[in-house]
């Protein structure tokens, strides 16, 4: 590799057994620093899985798997027959672990409305005993699904990963402390049956340490994206006991900002501490009849498992009664380690690095390597690389979008188009970089790229302190690189290129599986923000594209273009055999009052199923009878026989009036076992309150809106409806029950539901 061309005779005999030839060492960078990139991706796939066959004190993903052969085996949306199935499975499994498992059924309401929406649910909890009375382990998975979902990923794997702890923990040495199982219900419908748990149950005041485990998606490493506020304590304790840890503050910080909705939030808002996990890659699994058990990742599985064991055994042995301490500020290295500090030393390092950088420009002007002018250059010449990148990026997206219309991405095509987005960033930063580099010297290009780093470092210290570690320390160590350049000799020595390379491995190691997670988190809708990151990870590695460049020029832009066409046209305009992930859904709707009934489909959806039944000219109209308000979208219509089913019924149990307030006591049910159940209310009154089964659920609603009550897994024995009111005409209610399937023998999806309404006058 060392070669004896003029221009090395200049390099010094010191360095002359390190590689001397400028394309070599170019390359070699190149690969160096594209390595590290890859490799801290690599590294954050979840752990390896364990077959059935080991040691039953560990956790296996093999034997966990095979409770979903149950649970997620058909659709298990709340007032679904299948619910109660998985329902009885868990109860089943936990009484089978040696566990006394219990039913919590509580009547609970969300706080939205109206309609006021209330869920008859049935959390499945036991109590593993400890040895000792401290505080307890609370885990979490909800068992419900979303209609027209399998519910393997979400939320099944955690059930299975739960179960699979349970076992393991059985077969380990007794935990001091309790352990509490809790499998919700309603999840998917505001979070209902965590609530009822966190209001009404009394085990909710037991609880030291909260974990819940969730799925976005189906695949890939799962994060510990969430925690309770005060974490301190907390995340010291997660660094020591979880085997792999994926997890940084950035996510704490989002995610506090976002109205995200999982069962967590519940806890999280009652001042419980604990963490949330979950799998977020795959998205386009998500919520769809594609989450099913071939599609689970077992690799999540058995990274869900191993922050279950490992976190239950370690807080199970743990004093419970002190939780809260100032936030933290943490990391992963390579899913491996998690590093963590006090929030109390982002603004003692921020000032640290502040002064670093005065230090280096102040050295660099008395070296004459830097000027004002020269600065000023770098720093507008990032801004428009970063400006050109995001941009270009956010506009072939759109086109791709619109050009391609229909299903989601599959997986790969989004990576193909990402890949391609950051060859086109490399392209404009390295143009960019071409054109002005005779200017100026690069090390007022690097500077001036980092202040840019200076500023993203003072702000997200100001504002958001978890993310400060993504700008503190690639801004360190890329400041000790500049340095470096600065007082070296030969700036263009081996020895300082390797310094060089040494000092970009913080930055690249810190930001690409940030950058990439963030893309997986949220989609390529949001590319303009990853490639901006992007670039600014390359403005870091500013001296590298030097000794990069400096043997090819324009070569590399020209390459990298090419292969972000190429990667265009691979990922956004091929097809990949998506199908598209919704499948029609059919509902069939009969007026008991007028023995009238239709089918009702999506009028944009055409599939064999609804051309069998919207045959001939499609008449199109609303479902007003079944909606709301009477107010419904636009459906397509078609007449259907009235079939043979039972109407929702109610009876009067007591009618009161006194100094112009009615109270109404009635019992409402579905003879046919419909599961969910609407009362719309179609006279003029005000809805002083209304009580189900005795519990007030709802008071002095807004009586410029309709009053409406939604009920979700309404009980087969019906329930009591109190309505206190104030009216001065008769009450027109109007019961609509609605139940999965269709009647009869037409072809059936997992979406399709059939609706019977029926109308009083009280
Ligand atoms: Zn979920």
């Amino acid at each position: 590799m060392v070669s004896a061309n003029a221009s090395s005779k200049t390099i010094t005999r010191k360095t002359a057994y390190l590689i001397r030839d400028e394309p070599v060492r170019a390359i070699l960078l190149a690969l160096f620093l594209v390595l590290s990139a890859t490799f801290s991706i690599r590294e954050h796939d979840p752990p390896a899985v364990l077959s059935a066959a080991v040691s039953p004190q560990l956790f296996s993903a093999d034997r966990a798997v095979r409770h979903l052969a149950v649970i997620a085996e058909k659709p298990h949306p709340i007032g679904s027959a299948e619910h109660s199935i998985v329902r009885d499975y868990l109860v089943r499994e936990l009484s089978n672990a040696g566990l006394e498992p219990q039913i919590q059924q509580a009547t609970i309401a969300t706080e939205k409305g109206p309609p006021i929406e209330v869920a008859a649910v049935e959390n499945v909890l036991a109590r593993l005993k400890g040895t000792s009375t401290g505080k307890a382990v609370l885990l979490v998975a909800h068992y419900d699904s979303v209609p027209d979902s399998f519910g393997a990923s979400d939320d099944g794997s955690s059930l299975a990963a739960l179960l699979e702890t349970l076992r393991a923990l059985k077969a380990g040495p007794a935990l001091k402390n309790d352990v509490i199982f809790l499998f919700t219900d309603a999840e998917e419908s505001g979070l209902l049956g965590a609530r009822a748990f966190v209001n009404e149950h009394p085990w909710a005041k037991d609880l030291g340490v909260v974990l819940n485990f969730e799925a976005r998606g189906n695949s890939g490493p799962v994060l510990m994206f969430e925690t309770s506020d005060e974490n301190g304590w907390l995340i010291r304790q997660f660094a020591q006991a979880s085997p792999f840890p994926v997890a940084h503050s950035l996510s704490y910080e989002i995610y506090k900002l976002l109205p995200n909705q999982t069962d967590f939030n519940v806890f999280r808002k009652a001042g419980l501490a604990g963490f949330n996990f979950a799998q977020i890659d795959g998205l386009s699994h998500y919520h769809t009849s594609f989450d099913n058990r071939q599609a689970v990742d077992e690799g999540s599985l058995q990274h869900h498992g191993s922050y279950a064991l490992a976190l239950t055994r370690y807080f199970g042995n743990l004093d419970l009664s002190h939780t809260k301490e100032r936030n933290a500020v943490y990391f992963d290295l390579f899913g491996d380690v998690l590093v963590h500090y006090s929030s109390l030393w982002v603004i003692p390092l921020t000032l640290f690095i502040s002064a670093l950088f005065v230090a280096v420009v102040v050295l660099g002007v008395r070296r004459r390597k830097l000027n004002i002018r020269g600065i000023a250059l770098g720093f507008l010449s990032l801004f428009a690389s970063l400006v050109i990148a995001s941009l270009m990026s956010w506009l072939l997206w759109k086109v791709v979008w619109l050009i391609r219309g229909g299903p989601p991405l599959e997986a790969i095509q989004s990576r193909l188009l990402l890949m391609s987005f950051v060859a086109l960033a490399l392209a404009t930063t390295t143009a960019v970089y071409v054109l002005v580099r005779n200017r100026v010297d690069v090390v007022n290009l690097g500077v001036g790229a980092l202040l840019w780093w200076l500023i993203l470092m003072i702000v997200t210290s100001i504002f958001l302190p978890g993310g400060s570690f993504l700008f503190h320390w690639p801004l360190l160590f890329g400041l000790i690189g500049l340095g470096w350049m600065i007082l070296a000799p030969q700036s263009k020595s081996s020895l300082n290129i390797l310094i060089l390379g040494l000092c970009a491995v913080p930055g690249i190691v810190l930001l690409v599986p940030t950058i990439y997670q963030m893309f997986v988190g949220l989609t390529l809708n949001w590319v303009p923000l990853v490639i901006a990151l992007t670039v600014l990870l390359f403005g870091l590695l500013m001296p590298h594209l030097r000794v990069i460049l400096a043997p090819f020029k324009w070569v590399l832009p020209g390459v990298a273009v090419v292969a972000a066409i190429v990667l265009l046209v691979a990922g956004g305009l091929s097809n990949y055999g998506n199908s598209d992930r919704q499948s029609s859904s059919i509902y069939y709707a009969l007026n008991t009052d007028t023995g009238k009934a239709v089918w009702a489909t999506d009028p944009t959806r055409r599939d064999e199923r609804t051309s069998a039944l919207f045959t001939g000219d499609q008449e199109k109209g609303t479902l007003s009878d079944f909606a709301y308000a009477r107010k419904s979208r636009e459906y397509a219509l078609s007449s259907a026989p009235a079939a043979a089913l039972p109407a929702p019924q109610m009876s009067v149990l007591e009618d009161k009036s006194a100094d112009g307030v009615r109270a109404i006591r009635m019992r409402i049910s579905s003879p046919r076992q419909a599961g969910i159940f609407f009362v719309y209310l179609d006279s003029q009154a005000d809805v002083l309150k209304t009580l189900v089964n005795n519990k007030v659920i709802d008071e002095a609603s807004d009586p410029k809106k309709q009053w409406g009550l939604r009920i979700d897994g309404f009980p087969q024995q019906g329930i009591e409806l109190q309505l206190v009111v104030r009216a001065s005409e008769p009450l027109k209610l109007r019961l609509v029950d609605q139940s999965y399937g269709l009647p009869g023998t037409v072809s059936q999806s997992n979406s399709d539901f059939t609706f019977l309404a029926k109308s009083f006058s009280l």
